[in-house]
Parts: structure tokens; C-alpha cells; sequence
């Protein structure tokens, strides 16, 4: 190797130092290389040589203990991607089946578009999952390579681009590294997408963090000693550490779920790692004893661990000044998993031990193996993305069988999905239930410490209803795929009932055969290879109603379009112009993510456009940066912009904004707002239509409010270039005679 090859290691070979013995250092020193030469000549976005980036993955994976696979797969992660003669075979020769199956699992973890169609991303998530599933080392690489991205965002130069990526930390990658219990990339992860997805709340929180810890830093400090103390005279050895709530979190407190700062009492916490479980219990009473403790916020999570592994004791007390802490009491094993879930497997263990499956690598395994088979029911994209959220997110209770086993159950769940946890075969036999031995109806929502008892009897199969009753995608699938084996005909039956019920509501008598051809169409369209595949998969719920409706509405619609035009019936003035108006209103301009707006301080933000004023180019605008990760942009004389500059609580998230320089040939559309009172006349609605159609404005939707004292309000939304083009609107309407007065809302 070289002296520049070495000096780029050194962020890798500086960690790998600690434990020497740990490593296959000759392997990992042969990935290297072919991971430096496959780079060479690549640059990273920020002008570091590319390989930069496949060392500092490399060193977080060490830095988690990952084994020589997992540091020898980091090097090489983007070689079989990015590097011309590098193949999964290459690797499989040179560095065995596990380093191939790690770096062609990340490779096939693709980000996309948030902008993408959603069966795109459904297709993605389901590919990542199952890459997972093959080895969950897959899924720690690629945590570890979103991590390095994420610090090194800035490095970026499409603003947008960088949006895009946080997003995707959000709400895919923190939730995934918080459900395999990696609190740590979990937290830098949700730190770093806060970051640039809401700068100004980033700063805000942080600086209110800043004053909250100064004024109490040397009260908690006297009560850490004091506790210190107090812990070592009954000798037990206790680590101490201390915790503040990380910036995210308290962003979410605060303004999603409106919690005032004050009323946080976990902000901050003291952390007590002890050697064994009993001691965990010892350090609790030795601290309740010191200190009052808070009803309700005392947690057991060592005998009720969270279903990411967390096991801790947590409890708040008041300090003697009336400072309020969190508490956290746990081994140093559960300190461990705390801190590094899954990966904790792997840390400080070597051969044998280390590529021997635990008991929990299993569990979680398990977890997402039950994910996807979960979902293979669904052909609905929304369910999906839904249930996949759901799944990482969910809040857990926890239930007894009458044996007095454990059961835990997302919030919300009720007695049938708790059938179907225990198992299959329960769920689909199921006639009732009891909770603590009182039958109840089938869809009661039991609470922690409930025993849960259901009966069952042979020969019978779940009911439709439940669909509608259960509320996880585990015991909606199950259900499905119940009805998917054991009812096609009836399936079929109801689906086609369902269908042709659906299009009887479109108030048109369609034949049989226009009704078959527009069933034929829209089976197509969804990718069903039969008209009866379509009415099963309808009928046994997996693809819902109201997503085919809007498939059968417009091949409807197409099928009267064609039948119109071959019969070229004579049109009024009227329904001519309205036709055209909807045509055009139908190719409407696509809209930038920026609309053509800099708001100052808040590049790569998202643009959207206030519904109260519908601004336009021209008009003086200003932004404002919403919680929700977004700015949204106001005309300067909004009613709500001038009450909302006037708040002092909330001054720093109005930002000054203008438009972006145009260029004569603007097409951008933006939509514009108009009331229109006018005499109520026959006609007037054709007059204002066909004076837009004649201007070729597009427009999104009119509605005209009931006539009173023999005048009318047409409510219209518009597309229209800027203040200028909306001038000639209006110009061009006010010339209608029975148009009295023209407002812009
Ligand atoms: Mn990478």
C-alpha cells in the first residue's frame, strides 16, 4: 500500500487498532485495496476522493463491533454499483458468500423519489425488506452508509436533492434503526434530516436547550453527586451518564404534539449501568428513597422489554430546587442493546460466537419476515405504505394468555388481532372472546395487564367484517389470504357484485357488453391478468374499492367520449366551451418544488402556495416556515401574514421571499383565485367561460353560489402567469355586461 492509501485509511485503521484481535486484518486490507483502485478517479459531490466514503462507512460498522464481513462489505458497498468490472461473482471468489450478499443486498437498496409513482416505492421497500431478510447485516451496512451521507449532506449542491434524502432518513431510516433498536444512529439520524428539513426549528430547540441547561446545570450536577454517593455506600458499582433529550425528539414534543418546554420532565436524565438485574432494582429504591418520585412515569421495561429489545428501569423524581430528571437504571448488557440493538450481537465477539444466529438476530428476522408476508395480500399502495409506518412506529401494549404468557400488541389492536398473534389457526377459528373471564364483543380493544382468552370451533372461517374491524396488517393479511385460498368463487361473485354496483352509481344504463369492455379495460389497467382475478382480488379485500372506482370511472368516461365523437352529436355554445375549458385545465403546467419563489434562509425547503391568498408573480410575497417541514408563501398584505409577522412567539419563521427572475417565455402556471358577482342571467356562466376559453385560461374548479337579490357569485380558481396576466383576466371580464364587480381572494 502506499502512504496516501494509508493516510486515507486512518478514520478505519484508527478504530480497528483498539482491538486488534478481533479482525481478519488481511482480508480487510485486500477489500481495501480493491475498493481503493475500483474508486480511483472518482470524486465525491464535495471534491474528496470517492473512496473516502466506503473508509468512513467502513469505520462506523467497526465502531458498532460489526465482524470482518460486514467492514470488509462497507469498503466494497458501491464498487458493484459504481465500478465497471466489479460483480457480485468477483466478490463471492475473492471474499465469500456473506460479503457478496451484504454488498448486493445494499446495492439493491436504491432511494427513491419521493416525487416517484407510489407503486415505486412500494416496490422499493418491499425489495429492501427483502434484502434485509437474506441477512439483517445488510441493513446495518446500509444504516451506516445513510449516516455518512446524511453528515456530508451539505456537501450536496441540489437543494432539492437534499430534501429528498432527508425525508427519506425520516421516515424510512431512523424508524428502521429505532425498530432494530439503534438508538444511537436512530438519534444522529433524526438529528441530521431535523436539520435540513426545518433549519429554523433546528435552531430554535437548540437554543431553548441551551437556556434550560444553563439555569439548572449545577442543580442536576449537586443531584448526580448526591446520588453517587448515596448508590456507592451500599456498594454497589454503578457507571453514571449523563443523557439530554436529543433535539428531534423534543422538536416532536413540542410542536407536533404541543407539549410547552416546562412540562418535558424526561429533558434531562441521569443514566446508572450496573452489573447485574437485582442491582437495577436496588439503585431504583435507594433513588425513590432520595428523591419524590413522579406517579405514572415509572416504566419496567426489564420485565416488559419494548419489541426493539430496549430493557431499562426509568422513573422521574423532583429535585430538591423542584428540577424534575428522568432516571434510567439498566445493566451494562441492556446498556449495550440500548445503544447498538441488533448490532449488539455481534460487539466484542469473534469467530464461532459471532456468526452464530442469537435468539434475537431470530426475532428480528422473524419481524420482517412477517412484514412481507403481511403485505403480500395488499395491491393497494396506501395500505401498504401505511401498514409499513404502522409497523415501525407502533406503540405497544401488553396482554395475558390465561396461561399467563406475554403478549405484546400494537395500541389500538382489538381481541381478533390478538387471535391471530397467538396464532393462524386461532384467528380463523374464532367464534368470541373473554377479557378477564367476561365474554365481550369481538371487537374490544383489550389494555396492558388484561388476560385475553378466545374461543374457537372447528370448521370456521373468519368473516368479512373483520377487514373492517382488525386494525393489523399481520391479522388483515392472514384474513386475506384465508379468503384468497378457501372462497375464488364467492370471491369472484362479490367482486363482480361490488363493481357493478359501483358503476351503476355513475348514472349511466351501460349494456352488458359496454359494462364487460369497461370491466376488461380497468382489470388491464390494474395488472390483472383476467376479468375474475380483478373480482377475487376485490372481493377477498385486497385491492380496494374505492382505488379500482377511479379506474372505472374514467374508462367509463373514455367509453362515452368515443361514443360521442362517432356520433358527433351538435353541441350549444355552452357545453362547446365548457369542454374546452376542462380539456385545457387538464394539461396544466407542472409546477416546480421551488414555484419559482427564493425564500431567504430556507433553500431546498418546500414551496407551497397559501390556500387563503393564492399569491402570484408580481404580488409582494413572503414565507413562512411551517412545523410540518415546508415553507408556506403568503402575499405580504395576507390578513394572515400581517397577523402572523405581528405574533413576536413565532417573528423568526416569517422570511423574506421574492420571486425568481423570468424570462419573457415564462409558461409556469400558478393558480389565482376570482370571485365574480354578476346579475342572475341565463348565459352568464357561458359568457365568463367562453372569455377564458378565448384567452386559453385554464381552469381548476368553479363553483357558483345560489342566486340572491337577482345576483350570483361565480367562485373560480385559475391558472394564470402573474399579476400582470391576472390584470388582463380581469379586464377581459369586467367587459362581460353582466359582470358588476370582480374580487381576488
Ligand atoms: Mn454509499
Amino acid at each position: 500500500m502506499t502512504e496516501d492509501m494509508l493516510t486515507l485509511a486512518k478514520p478505519l485503521t484508527d478504530i480497528l487498532a483498539n482491538v486488534p484481535d478481533r479482525y481478519d486484518m488481511a482480508k480487510i486490507e485486500a477489500a481495501y485495496v480493491l475498493a481503493y483502485h475500483a474508486h480511483e478517479g472518482q470524486c465525491r459531490q464535495s471534491g474528496e476522493p470517492y473512496i473516502c466514503h466506503p473508509i468512513a462507512v467502513a469505520a462506523s460498522v467497526a465502531s458498532l463491533g460489526l465482524d470482518t464481513d460486514s467492514v470488509c462489505a462497507a469498503l466494497l458497498h458501491d464498487t458493484v454499483e459504481d465500478c465497471e468490472g466489479i460483480t457480485a461473482e468477483l466478490l463471492c471468489e475473492r471474499f465469500g458468500k456473506d460479503v457478496a450478499t451484504i454488498v448486493e443486498g445494499v446495492t439493491k437498496i436504491v432511494s427513491v423519489s419521493i416525487e416517484d409513482r407510489e407503486e415505486a416505492q412500494i416496490e422499493n421497500i418491499r425489495k429492501m425488506m427483502l434484502a434485509i431478510s437474506k441477512d439483517i447485516r445488510v441493513i446495518i451496512v446500509k444504516l451506516c452508509d445513510r449516516l455518512h451521507n446524511m453528515r456530508t449532506l451539505g456537501g450536496k449542491k441540489n437543494s432539492d436533492r437534499q430534501r429528498e434524502i432527508a425525508l427519506e432518513t425520516m421516515y424510512v431510516y431512523a424508524p428502521l434503526a429505532h425498530r432494530l433498536g439503534m438508538q444511537r444512529i436512530k438519534l444522529e439520524l433524526e438529528n441530521l434530516a431535523l436539520y435540513y428539513l426545518d433549519p429554523i426549528g433546528y435552531a430554535e430547540v437548540t437554543e431553548a436547550i441551551d437556556r434550560r441547561f444553563g439555569t439548572s446545570r449545577e442543580l442536576l450536577a449537586s443531584a448526580r453527586t448526591k446520588i453517587e454517593e448515596r448508590v456507592a455506600s451500599y456498594g454497589i458499582k454503578a457507571d453514571l451518564e449523563d443523557r439530554i433529550k436529543s433535539v428531534y425528539s423534543l422538536y416532536r414534543k413540542i410542536y407536533e404534539l404541543g407539549k410547552p418546554f416546562e412540562e418535558i420532565y424526561d429533558f434531562y436524565a441521569l443514566r446508572l449501568i450496573v452489573d447485574t438485574v437485582e442491582e437495577c432494582y436496588m439503585v431504583l429504591g435507594i433513588v425513590h428513597e432520595m428523591f419524590t418520585s413522579i406517579p405514572g412515569r415509572f416504566k419496567d421495561y426489564i420485565s416488559m422489554p419494548k419489541p426493539n429489545m430496549y430493557r431499562s428501569l426509568h422513573t422521574t423524581v423532583m429535585s430538591r430546587d423542584g428540577i424534575p430528571f428522568e432516571v434510567q437504571i439498566r445493566t451494562h448488557e441492556m446498556h449495550e442493546t440500548a445503544e447498538f440493538g441488533i448490532a449488539a450481537h455481534w460487539r466484542y465477539k469473534t469467530g464461532e460466537a459471532a456468526s452464530k444466529k442469537s435468539d434475537e438476530v431470530d426475532k428480528q428476522l422473524a419481524w420482517i419476515a412477517s412484514l412481507i408476508e403481511a403485505d403480500e395480500g395488499t395491491r393497494d399502495p396506501d395500505e401498504y405504505i401505511h401498514s409499513f409506518k404502522g409497523n415501525l412506529f407502533r406503540e405497544e401494549i401488553f396482554v395475558f394468555t390465561p396461561k399467563g404468557d406475554v403478549i405484546s400488541l400494537p395500541r389500538g389492536a382489538t381481541v381478533i388481532d390478538f387471535a391471530y398473534t397467538i396464532h393462524t389457526a386461532v384467528g380463523n377459528k374464532m367464534v368470541g372472546a373473554k377479557i378477564n373471564g367476561v365474554i365481550v364483543p369481538i371487537d374490544r380493544v383489550p389494555q396492558t395487564g388484561d388476560v385475553v382468552e378466545i374461543l374457537t370451533q372447528n370448521n370456521k372461517g373468519p368473516s368479512r367484517d373483520w377487514l373492517n374491524i382488525v386494525t393489523t396488517s399481520e391479522a388483515r393479511g392472514k384474513i386475506r389470504q384465508w379468503f384468497k385460498k378457501e372462497k375464488r368463487p364467492e370471491n369472484i361473485e362479490l367482486g363482480r357484485e361490488m363493481l357493478e354496483r359501483e358503476l351503476r352509481r355513475l348514472g349511466h344504463a351501460f349494456t352488458p357488453s359496454e359494462t364487460n369492455e369497461i370491466f376488461t379495460a380497468t382489470a388491464e389497467r390494474m395488472g390483472m391478468a383476467t376479468l375474475d382475478d380483478l373480482f377475487d382480488t376485490v372481493g377477498y379485500g385486497g385491492l380496494t374499492l374505492s382505488r379500482v372506482a377511479v379506474r372505472l370511472k374514467e374508462e367509463s368516461a373514455k367509453l362515452l367520449r368515443a361514443q360521442a365523437t362517432a356520433t358527433e352529436a351538435p353541441k350549444t355554445a355552452d357545453e362547446a366551451a365548457m369542454e374546452s375549458i376542462k380539456e385545457k385545465s387538464r394539461v396544466r403546467a407542472s409546477k416546480k418544488q421551488s414555484g419559482g419563489v427564493i425564500v431567504d434562509g430556507a433553500e431546498g425547503c418546500l414551496i407551497k402556495f397559501a390556500r387563503c391568498c393564492n399569491p402570484l408573480p408580481g404580488d409582494s410575497i413572503i414565507g413562512f416556515v411551517t412545523r410540518g417541514f415546508g415553507v408556506s408563501v403568503h402575499k405580504r398584505d395576507c390578513p394572515n401574514a400581517v397577523s402572523g409577522v405581528a405574533d413576536t412567539s413565532q417573528a423568526s419563521r416569517w422570511l423574506s421571499a421574492h420571486w425568481e427572475q423570468k424570462t419573457e417565455t415564462q409558461s409556469e402556471m400558478y393558480e389565482a383565485s376570482v370571485s365574480i358577482l354578476t346579475e342572475d342571467k341565463i348565459g352568464v356562466l357561458a359568457d365568463v367561460s367562453i372569455a377564458l376559453a378565448e384567452m386559453k385560461i385554464p381552469v381548476h374548479t368553479i363553483n357558483v353560489a345560489p342566486p340572491k337579490d337577482g345576483k350570483a357569485i361565480i367562485h373560480l380558481t385559475v391558472g394564470c402567469k402573474n399579476t400582470e396576466h391576472y390584470n388582463a383576466i380581469v379586464a377581459r371580464l369586467r367587459a362581460i355586461p353582466t359582470v358588476i364587480r370582480i374580487t381576488r381572494n
